[in-house]
């Protein structure tokens, strides 16, 4: 198994350096996976909940990564997909040749879409992607607006865009970072809105929005409006910990963005369809974005789909650019794959009928009240969420300031307690986070609140030990 060019690697080395017989290099997992962690094999799933290769129930209060919104057996997008497979399973959509889905899930996209009228959609394969995408087209944009100086990018502390070279960069997540040689230069970070966290003494939210709208316009003025392109920003952080803008943030954020002539970027990858009790986050916070990307919901993750929202100013714009120069020079082989088209077309259909918004804000008060009833907790710092996405930082003294010691692992023995109890999260350093599939019944809601109470009191068992060693 030539895993290594490393001619001294001898059978038995393997064992020393962790090879123990798989072939995958994992994504976001420490050291050759099965090094001294067995990966948890997952085998199927059914509703909210997934199996793994021995059986083993757990209730998936993650949806996969933030993304199995209808759950993992919702009958109807396995017909969308095989009914597309076996009429036509791949044409693509390059040079005004295009197939039928992914005309009809663009117009479905944009009807969807209420914060303002947009214009066009393109079709990606990965939030990544998509925001990549952003990019360039922005950049397309403003070459063909004749400034083309205008190229920058602020992100922010924390955010998460993805993992490739762009969006990492536009990621305000040191690991992501370190190590890569990133982030590209053209990108700025600016702060993180995190009120619990970053707040002065005595600070209010809305004096703190106005501070950090306050930064973003000195950051903007220092590097000249004529560089700045573009803000992106995640209505509510994910991956960064769950964290909300406080109040009348958007609001002052955008208006200084309007005073510069900045183009804004949501990206809604986690948080469109229904994630925060309504359909986008942009209708939640009052965004009105010139780009939105989206993924993941768009086919409740049974189909690797993507998009990105253009405005009609900018897609205007891009029409009459791209016809002088012959085409937009920009696309994937499976932008608009016709059988993710389906599957999307068929998820956008069921969030209508079943009118998700509806249930989640059915659901979504027990959720967060019932582990916010945790909030008291030695060793939470703060619980937050909406709808049903949901952080928990653990801290020592219920201050931001008083970490654990990073080698105790607190957020992960927290997840390994939930695992232990069938319930599966996601653990980043000391923070966890839950974002369970939108379908839950209010028993699995209850089952959720009950593992994290279980798994939480463990841990808090966990670190008196470990205090008193
Ligand atoms: N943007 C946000 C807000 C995300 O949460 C993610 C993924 N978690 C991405 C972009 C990247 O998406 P992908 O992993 O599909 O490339």
């Amino acid at each position: 198994r030539g895993f290594s060019s490393e001619p001294s690697l001898q059978a038995d080395s393997t064992e020393e350096i962790g090879f123990k017989g798989h072939g995958m290099l994992a994504p976001f997992t420490a050291g050759w996976q099965s090094t001294d962690v067995h990966p948890l094999v997952i085998d199927r799933s059914e509703g909210a909940y997934v199996y793994d290769i021995n059986g083993k129930k757990y209730i998936d209060a993650l949806a996969g990564l933030w993304c199995t919104a209808l759950g993992g057996s919702e009958p109807r997008l396995v017909k969308a997909a095989t009914e597309q497979l076996n009429k036509l399973p791949f044409y693509h959509s390059f040079w005004n040749r295009t197939t039928k889905p992914s005309l009809d899930l663009a117009n479905d996209v944009l009807n969807m879409f209420t914060a303002r009228e947009m214009g066009k959609v393109f079709f990606a394969n990965s939030g990544s992607e998509a925001n990549d995408s952003q990019v360039k087209l922005v950049w397309y944009y403003n070459n063909a607006m004749g400034r083309p100086d205008k190229k920058k990018f602020i992100a922010r502390s924390k955010s998460y865009h993805g993992s490739t070279l762009i969006s990492a960069s536009l990621s305000g997540l040191p690991a992501l970072h370190q190590k890569f040689d990133l982030p590209a230069p053209f990108v700025l970070h600016t702060d993180c809105p995190h009120y619990w966290r970053f707040h002065l003494p005595d600070e209010t939210e809305e004096e703190f929005s106005t501070r950090l709208a306050n930064n973003l316009e000195n950051l903007i003025l220092k590097e000249g409006p004529e560089t700045i392109a573009a803000f992106i920003a995640e209505p509510v952080m994910g991956a960064g910990g769950v964290i909300l803008p406080p109040k009348t943030y958007f609001e002052k954020i955008q208006a200084v963005l309007k005073k510069y002539d900045v183009l804004l970027i949501a990206d809604e990858v986690i948080t469109a369809f229904g994630r925060l009790g309504t359909m986008f986050g942009c209708d939640m916070y009052n965004i009105q974005p010139d780009l939105v990307s989206i993924a993941k919901a768009l086919s409740s993750a049974y189909m690797p789909i993507a998009a990105i929202l253009v405005s009609p100013e900018i897609a205007d714009v891009v029409h009459s650019q791209s016809s002088k120069l012959g085409s937009f020079a920009h696309g994937f082989t499976y932008s608009g794959h016709p059988v993710a088209c389906a599957v999307a077309i068929e998820a956008l259909k069921i969030y209508k009928e079943r009118n998700i918004t509806e249930h989640v804000n059915t659901i979504a008060p027990r959720f967060q009240e019932g582990i916010k009833a945790f909030s008291g907790s030695p060793i939470v710092g703060e619980i937050r969420g909406l709808g049903l996405i949901l952080g928990t930082e653990f801290v020592d003294n219920k201050s931001p300031n008083d970490p654990f010691p990073a080698e105790w692992g607190v957020g992960s023995i927290f997840g390994a307690e939930c695992e232990k109890r069938g319930m599966l999260i996601r653990v980043a350093g000391d923070n966890i986070m839950l974002s369970p599939p939108l379908i839950m019944t209010p028993d699995e809601v209850e089952e959720i609140v009950s593992k994290y109470g279980g798994a939480l009191k463990a841990t808090e068992e966990r670190i008196e030990e470990l205090k008193s060693a």
